[in-house]
């Protein structure tokens, strides 16, 4: 037995939208505790695909768009024909729509919900039919948000799905503790992606978030690592249903 506590060799993650972002850092802070990545998402990962190379890990990508459900089973079968088997889940892929309310259209409500919470629920339901089928024990680490604990701004579709992320998890955790998979979530505070550019493009919202946050600084994907490999480790194994927030201590002011 492996006596490291947050090792993940011969372990296999599964990780949507990982070329770039927290996805990215994520996966690579993954590879780096030992284990071996898929990537999942609609552009090709090349810098994700190098970093976890350099760690001498095998990384295989898989091409799928997740704004709806329709390729899922497909993204499983590749998965398992490629690794054998995945251990871990990271449903990180995400996309968010900003308006006023008056002005929010179904669009753009649809899209959010269906990437966000919809595809999250059925990548869940995919890993924990074949987890429970072949008794073998799981971890699932769902991406939340700020504003699964708060109500934002101009983002009604994104926080209806962050908030859905928090109950879904809590939901899972309690169907699936039983069979020896874990299901948690991390919470980013602010961090610097394309998912933010907007907000600090803006110089009034950069500085009235920058100003809130306790440790001083917008978050990197990398802060999100540790976490990450906390919840995808033994070191978390009586850690259930759980929203970590990893945010600098935004919610702490
Ligand atoms: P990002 O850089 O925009 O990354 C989003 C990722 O999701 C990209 O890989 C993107 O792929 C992928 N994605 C979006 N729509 C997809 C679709 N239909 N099918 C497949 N993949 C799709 O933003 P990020 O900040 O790293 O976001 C990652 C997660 O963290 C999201 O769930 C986001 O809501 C969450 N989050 C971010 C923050 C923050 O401050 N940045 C805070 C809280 C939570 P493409 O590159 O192809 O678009």
């Amino acid at each position: 037995m492996n006596n490291d506590l947050f090792s993940l060799n011969g372990k296999v993650a599964l990780v949507t939208g990982a070329n770039t972002g927290i996805g990215q850092g994520i996966a690579v802070a993954l590879s780096q505790a030992g284990a071996d990545v898929v990537a999942v998402g609609r552009t090709t990962p090349s810098e994700t695909a190098a970093a976890v190379q350099a760690s001498g890990r095998r990384f295989h990508f898989i091409h799928a768009d997740l704004s709806s459900i329709k390729p899922i089973e497909s993204v499983w079968t590749e998965a398992q024909s490629v690794m054998g088997s995945v251990d871990v889940l990271i449903n990180n892929a995400g996309t968010i729509r900003r308006s006023a309310v008056v002005d929010f259209s179904e669009s753009d409500w649809d899209l959010v919900m269906d990437t966000n919470l919809k595809s999250v629920f059925f990548m869940c339901q995919a890993f924990a039919k074949r987890a429970i089928n072949s008794n073998r024990p799981g971890k699932i680490i769902n991406i939340a948000s700020m504003l699964s604990f708060q109500g934002g701004i101009r983002v009604a579709s994104y926080t209806s799905s962050k908030s859905g992320v928090a109950g879904l998890t809590k939901l899972l955790a309690n169907e699936l503790a039983p069979h020896g998979i874990n299901v948690n979530a991390i919470a980013p505070g602010y961090i610097e992606t394309n998912n933010t550019e907007a907000l600090r493009n803006d110089p009034k919202r950069q500085q009235e978030i920058l100003g809130r946050i306790p440790t001083g600084r917008w978050g990197t994907p990398s802060d999100l690592g540790g976490a990450a490999v906390f919840l995808a480790s033994r070191a978390s194994d009586y850690v259930q249903g759980t929203v970590l927030p990893v945010d600098g201590g935004w919610l702490a002011r």
